[in-house]
């Protein structure tokens, strides 16, 4: 069922929204060579803490997990997609590092991922991070009333098929609202004009993943959690919760 919110409810989902993107933007500054994957998920925990969020990340148990989820952040490094578990691995110069991250505040949740390089950037990891937020600025942009999912859904695998890469045809990005994965399912790869049209409060979380080797297959590491590339070329990830609204889409996410 797709849950139309009120604008009190948006408002509050912004709230939601705040600390997920504040939470980001301080892994962010702490992610440096040499420091560990579990240190980055204990900044994220700190922001949540003090915002007096929850997480609906920790101990997330979905249909495919073997184990709950023992932490506030997915970290995927390289040629990992999404759903890593942060460990005690320590960042090295270059690595290419996706953050997705959720908090629930007041009843109310949100949903953001962005991917960055630690130190010195290869160019093709730059093409590929900056190829993935620019498709989610594609999406962002046709997220408008009077549009529909497929939209979406083909902004999103327009910009990732031009540039060559793989799209993983399984994940995607979702409903969200006092659950972090509501429906409408919003794929990555669509047809334009077609599925669900966008109505003012709808509230989505659109997540483009591409993968630099251009094959859309998956591995899944022995964790359970871990998506990775096949062909072990690196993936990138970004994410926002977005509302649509009379006035345009508008950013839950933002810091
Ligand atoms: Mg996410
Ligand atoms: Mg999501």
């Amino acid at each position: 069922m797709v849950e139309i919110k009120t604008d009190a409810s948006l408002d509050a989902m912004r709230e939601a929204g705040r600390v997920v993107g504040t939470a980001l933007a301080a892994v962010r500054e702490a992610a440096a060579v040499g420091v560990s994957l579990r240190r980055l998920d204990e900044t994220a925990r700190s922001v949540l803490h003090e915002a007096g969020a929850g997480s609906p990340f920790l101990g997330y148990t979905p249909q495919f997990a073997p184990t709950p989820f023992p932490a506030v952040i997915c970290a995927s490094v390289n040629d990992a997609i999404v759903h890593g578990i942060p460990d005690g691995y320590r960042l090295r110069d270059g690595d290419l590092v996706s953050i997705d991250c959720g908090a629930t505040l007041a009843g109310w949740a949100g949903d953001a991922a962005v991917s960055f390089i630690v130190g010195t950037p290869r160019p093709e990891d730059l093409r590929l991070v900056e190829t993935t937020e620019r498709a989610l600025a594609a999406a962002i942009e046709a997220a408008v009333v009077g549009a529909r999912i497929g939209d979406i859904a083909h902004a999103v695998g327009t910009v990732g098929r031009a540039a060559g890469y793989g799209i993983p045809a399984d994940f995607g990005g979702h409903g969200i609202g006092r659950r972090m994965h509501e429906d409408p399912p919003v794929p990555n790869e669509g047809r334009p004009g077609r599925g669900l049209p966008l109505r003012h409060g709808l509230v989505l979380a659109i997540e483009p993943m591409f993968l630099a080797g251009g094959r859309d297959a998956y591995l899944t590491d022995p964790d359970g959690w871990t998506l990775r590339t096949v062909d072990r070329t690196r993936a990138a990830h970004f994410e926002h919760t977005v509302a649509i609204t009379d006035d345009g889409p508008r950013i839950l996410t933002a810091p």
